[in-house]
């Protein structure tokens, strides 16, 4: 495994292997085993794999978690070789925006909900980033896991619509063996917090009963999970919604593919999931676009 430091280097790298295929899978590092099944992915359908670390300021609000969010490139160079990443390109922020960007995406599609209402502005600097990222690595494929479901819509959005020639992959969410799903803020939580926080995916699996059973009135399943979140941590909840799956339209009744997604903020990290159903309630955990 190659080690990566600049554009430069990494364009040179990639000319020497022009005729090969390229997985890219982009992260922003304090790899766990989400991180690395997006790998085992990669390196199964592809001829090189590239992953990208790399904690992307224009995605943080002024109040969140850039300066803290955890960094560990000793432990991620050793995880990202075992899983078998050919390059790992590893830029600085002033490598990669050498001068104030002066040219920004704004993404105008399925950002009205969810994190992209919580968050304003984050989507835009996620597609900015990717933008770059895209050109520099010039993949075949890129991965992403569906843990992050608006997130893979808004590439999904941005691949499209901005014609990259690149095959989106959308992985299942791995989870700890209680539930929960595998996160770098994990670390954030407390004890007490992180034993509470089983309860999010808990939730999630008891929406999806509810749609198995039947149930079609979005209100009303909403309305249940968020009665069996704040009765099991005290957590504060940012959201509780149920819209449709990959369009991201709210919806009255439960006629099409679907997502639940959750964002609860405990005292030092906001954490998110999700489930992807049918409109019977069977659960989606991959797509290809
Ligand atoms: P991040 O480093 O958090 O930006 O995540 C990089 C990539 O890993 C994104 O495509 C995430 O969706 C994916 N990812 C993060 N956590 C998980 C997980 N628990 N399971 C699967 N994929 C994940």
């Amino acid at each position: 495994m190659k080690i990566i430091r600049t554009i430069k280097e990494m364009k040179e790298q990639l000319n020497n292997i022009k005729d090969h295929s390229i997985g890219f899978v982009p992260t922003m590092g304090y790899l766990h085993e989400g991180h690395l099944s997006l790998v085992n992915q990669a390196r199964a359908e592809n001829e090189i794999v590239v992953m990208s670390i790399f904690v992307n300021p224009l995605q943080f609000g002024p109040n969140e978690d850039f300066e803290r969010y955890p960094r560990d490139e000793e432990h991620d160079t050793n995880a990202a070789k075992e899983a078998g990443v050919d390059l790992l390109f590893i830029p600085t922020v002033d490598i990669m925006y050498p001068e104030e960007m002066g040219i920004e995406l704004k993404v105008s599609k399925g950002t009205n909900v969810l994190c992209g209402r919580s968050r304003p502005g984050h989507f835009d600097g996620v597609a900015t980033v990717l933008t770059k990222f895209f050109h520099i690595v010039e993949p075949d494929k890129t991965y992403f896991g569906l843990k992050d479901a608006q997130q893979f819509s808004v590439v999904n959005t941005l691949i499209s619509h901005l014609d990259f020639p690149i095959q989106l992959v959308g992985l299942p969410t791995v989870r700890e063996e209680d539930g929960l799903a595998k996160s770098s803020r994990n670390v954030y939580l407390s004890e007490k917090e992180r034993e509470e926080a089983t309860v999010l995916y808990k939730s999630l699996k008891l929406g999806q009963q509810l749609i198995e059973n039947g149930t079609k009135n979005s209100e009303s399943i909403i309305k249940k999970v968020k009665e069996y979140i704040s009765n099991g941590t005290d957590a504060k909840i940012d959201y509780v919604e149920l819209l449709s799956y990959p369009t991201l339209n709210e919806i009255d009744s439960i006629d099409e593919q679907v997502i639940i997604a959750i964002a609860v903020h405990y005292k030092k990290a906001r954490l998110i999931d999700n489930i992807i159903l049918s409109p019977e309630g069977q659960q989606i955990d991959t797509i290809t676009k």
